[in-house]
């Protein structure tokens, strides 16, 4: 069975709640409403009894009514009694039939055929020994006229209400979430047509909906941008991969195809070992990153001296030390792992020895600055124009790309180098620009 709407469902609650409360007021109403009307009448028994008291005289031990006695006066009807409670005034009322005891002073409800009555004794003394009973009855209001009343005024307004209710509590929702409908419909038109360029855009209902879809379309740009470069990079890898093995493929068919001497077949051997180089040093760049990314390498830090680990990174590369100028400081110990580290160290200075001044020097320092460990690796120029200075930390991003084909890189070497720095709670930062030198510096936390 298909769920409820929301609409459906709190339209019902609202209907429902509307006519619960309703007949809970209506009750509330006739209750205080009948025991107003019951408390007043016997007020009313009382006052008229006690008035009538105060007017009652005596000649001669008889009773005489005064001036102003009422035997009957707004539904209260007054008898007058005898010490031995024989009639000696007033006229029983129509309907009351029963004979009931005499008590002073308390006002009691009686049954009687006719239906029931409100009765209030009082004595009235005359000396020690004589004296009259005055005894008031009035009948006991009817509230059936009353509910009835009520009942009536209910039966119009309640329906009223109710459709109010229903139909104001229906309009406002639908309203409300006409914003959730497109949400919806924009959800599912990206989820068949895998467009992720479509936007919900403003939608009416409120404030929440209007959260909801930016926070959605915020969701979307991300993810747009999240698959864009994903296809970006793997389009770029794949390029990247094809262009040394064409190279590699053409020099084999040409070896084949003509009779070489042995000169020209080293050359060929020589340019496949260097385009076999540099696919080995791109899937070996590509698992770094992937395994960084995904964090299937793990990080192992250690505390770890930078100024030594710079140092053994140096000598286990191999560069020409003629050209290498080293200013490590000691005891600048920061928490990392030392084979990435060490790879981002061999990153830097390879990219100093490969663009920078041909021949130029490569200067390496290490130091403390600011609560902050730096490692700086600087060529002579040419430098970086700024205007590129942001996307060389891009994959496959070369400032020369034609330059680059010359050398081994492909563009995913500074990547993995801000994956590295980022993955240590550290960043880089470039001082360079046109024709001046570059320097890369990687700043880490102090250990
Ligand atoms: P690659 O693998 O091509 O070396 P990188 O990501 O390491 O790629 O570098 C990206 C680009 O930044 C390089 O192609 C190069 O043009 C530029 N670059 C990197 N280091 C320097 C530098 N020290 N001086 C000038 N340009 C540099």
């Amino acid at each position: 069975m298909k769920p409820r709407s929301i609409k459906t469902r709190i339209t019902l609650w609202i209907t429902l709640l509307v006519v619960v409360l309703f007949s809970l007021m209506l009750l509330f109403a006739f209750s205080m409403s009948s025991s107003v009307v019951q408390r007043t009448a016997r007020q009313q028994l009382a006052d008229a009894v006690r008035a009538n008291a105060a007017l009652v005289s005596f000649a001669d031990g008889q009773f005489a009514a005064g001036e102003g006695f009422a035997f009957s006066r707004s539904g209260v009807s007054c008898l007058v009694y005898s010490k031995a409670e024989a009639l000696l005034a007033g006229q029983l009322p129509v309907g009351f039939s029963a004979s009931v005891p005499f008590e002073n002073g308390t006002l009691r409800t009686v049954e009687s055929s006719g239906g029931d009555w409100y009765l209030l004794d009082l004595w009235v003394a005359d000396g020690w020994e004589n004296g009259v009973w005055l005894r008031g009855l009035m009948e006991v209001p009817d509230v059936s006229a009353t509910a009835r009343n009520l009942l009536l005024a209910a039966a119009v307004a309640l329906p009223l209400f109710v459709l109010a209710g229903a139909l104001g509590c229906y309009f406002i929702l639908r309203r409300s979430l006409r914003g959730l409908d497109a949400v919806n419909a924009a959800a599912s038109s990206i989820g068949e047509g895998k467009d992720l360029s479509r936007r919900i855009g403003p939608v009416p209902g409120g404030r929440e909906l209007t959260q909801l879809a930016e926070n959605f379309d915020g969701l979307l740009e991300r993810l747009q941008r999240s698959f864009e470069a994903e296809r970006r990079f793997t389009a770029d890898a794949s390029h990247e991969l094809r262009t040394p093995v064409s190279i590699i493929k053409s020099a084999c068919e040409y070896a084949e195809a003509f009779d070489e001497t042995d000169e020209e077949r080293r050359e060929t051997l020589g340019m496949i070992h260097r385009q076999a180089d540099k696919m080995a040093g791109l899937i070996g760049q590509l698992l770094a990153l992937t395994r960084l990314d995904q964090g299937t390498e793990t990080l192992r830090p250690v505390p770890l001296d930078l100024g030594q680990l710079a140092r053994r990174t140096l000598e286990d590369q191999n560069y020409d030390a003629a050209r290498l100028r080293l200013a490590l400081a000691e005891g600048v110990t920061v928490k990392g792992d030392e084979a990435l580290l060490g790879r981002l160290a061999a990153n830097l200075v390879d990219n100093a020895f490969k663009y920078g001044l041909p021949g130029g020097t490569v200067t390496v320092e290490v130091r403390a600055e600011n609560g902050e460990a730096l490692l700086t690796v600087a060529d002579e120029g040419p430098g970086i124009p700024a205007g590129q200075q942001e996307k060389i930390w891009q994959r496959f991003y070369q400032v020369d790309a034609a330059r680059g084909d010359q050398q081994e890189g492909v563009g995913l070497g500074l990547s993995l180098v801000q994956r590295i720095a980022q993955l240590h709670g550290g960043r880089m930062t470039l001082k360079s620009a046109e024709g001046a030198p570059s320097a890369f510096t990687l700043h880490l936390p102090l250990a």
